[in-house]
């Protein structure tokens, strides 16, 4: 049974680059948020800081001309946030209700009311589940294996190898492309005869001299060594169910991403794939009091340093709604905590009541 009640004006879920960046600024500015993320969970594959936890050297976060690796960006990340005063809480959150405002979220042990609530819960990359995907050491996760290209693409463990990608979306002739720039060759796997990608990317691809794909293709096992990292791996023909080695020396998994947004669903926009809708100049979401930030509402550039800058957003825009300023929702209306609406033009503003007036200066 839900027991404790707490209630704050600003409360933040996802201890991500979003959601730390969130707290340092609303803590800054004296609105105590409470920073809500699940605890640690193999199974589930959870671990508080997001994605950054199971990425070794981050070479492109500004600000760190050495590099830094990824769980020690993190605990910086953090204990920035918790000098100014953020409270941590690792609960599953069960429940939301955002119907009306305190929003109500229910944890474990603890009914949260929240006057503002800023969702920052990330996205996950998706897996095949292969033998030999696992993070090392049960598997060559980080000794090979990557599922994002930008992030260790650049690494030397990859430059001028043999690179396989798997996928056959957007996101798989993205990195596919952007790899050529370092290995020596990529082979796309695709499980089928067709590509998913959009026109423009898979022209770019298949005019790659750099990239060959490997069509009726699927990834059935990575093969190699602790010392060596990543050897080759067992490719399965979909058609015909022949298997076969193929030696390389990388393999990056690109068949998508899942955004964190079970809990949310029914509740707040999102698109077909369950990405949250926000606007672009503003994190609002459709519900007045709710903001998003980092992945979870970005299927487009998922870097550290944007989800960090969308947590400041954020918070400017939670602390904005909570001093009863205008805040830009996604229609593209402004919206004040007291409910008064103020038109895409900026030209009128409607009441609570339904009464409209100007909004031109007198
Ligand atoms: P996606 O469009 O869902 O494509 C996933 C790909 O992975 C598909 O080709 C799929 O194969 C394959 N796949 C999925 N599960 C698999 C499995 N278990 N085994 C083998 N293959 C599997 O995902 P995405 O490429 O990440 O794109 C997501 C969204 O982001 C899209 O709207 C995309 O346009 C957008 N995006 C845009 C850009 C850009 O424009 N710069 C870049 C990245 C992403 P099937 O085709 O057989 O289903």
């Amino acid at each position: 049974m839900s027991t404790e009640e707490l209630r704050r004006q600003v409360v933040i879920i996802g201890s991500g680059p979003a959601g730390l960046t969130a707290a340092i600024y609303t803590a800054r500015a004296n609105l105590n948020p409470l920073l809500i993320d699940a605890p640690v969970d193999t199974d589930r594959q959870t671990t508080p800081g997001g994605q950054l936890m199971i990425t070794t050297d981050v070479e492109n976060y500004p600000g760190f001309a050495k590099g830094i690796e990824g769980p020690e960006l993190m605990m910086q990340f953090r204990q920035q946030a918790e000098r100014f005063g953020t409270e941590f809480l690792e609960e599953w959150i069960n429940k939301v209700e955002l119907s009306s405002r305190p929003f109500t979220l229910h944890t474990e042990n603890r009914i949260v009311k929240a006057d503002t609530l800023i969702i920052a819960s990330g996205a996950s990359a998706k897996w095949l589940g292969v033998p030999g995907e696992a993070k090392t050491p049960k598997g060559f996760g980080g000794n090979g294996v990557s599922a994002c290209a930008t992030c260790d693409g650049p690494l030397p463990a990859f430059r001028n190898k043999r690179l396989v990608v798997v996928g056959g979306g957007d996101t798989a002739m993205e990195e596919a492309t952007f790899l050529t720039r370092y290995a020596s060759k990529v082979y796309v796997a695709h499980r089928r005869d067709k590509l998913r990608a959009s026109k423009i990317m898979q022209d770019k691809a298949l005019r790659n001299e750099k990239i060959e794909f490997l069509w009726n293709t699927g990834l059935a096992e990575i093969l190699g060594t602790h010392e060596q990292g990543v050897t080759g791996v067992r490719l399965r023909d979909t058609v015909s169910g022949a298997e076969k080695t193929f030696d390389c020396e990388g393999v990056f998994i690109a068949i998508g991403h899942k955004p964190n947004t079970e809990l949310f669903k029914g509740q707040i926009e999102m698109d077909a794939v369950g990405y949250l809708k926000t606007n672009g100049h503003s994190t609002a979401t459709n519900i007045p009091g709710v903001f998003a930030c980092g992945d979870v509402q970005d299927s487009v550039y998922r870097q550290a340093v944007t989800a960090a800058g969308t947590g400041c957003m954020s918070a400017i825009d939670a602390e904005r709604f909570l001093d009863h300023l205008p805040v830009e929702m996604p229609s593209g209306e402004e919206i004040t905590i007291e409910g008064e609406r103020i038109t895409p033009d900026r030209k009128l503003i409607i009441e609570p009541t339904g009464e409209v007036i100007s909004n031109e200066p007198v």
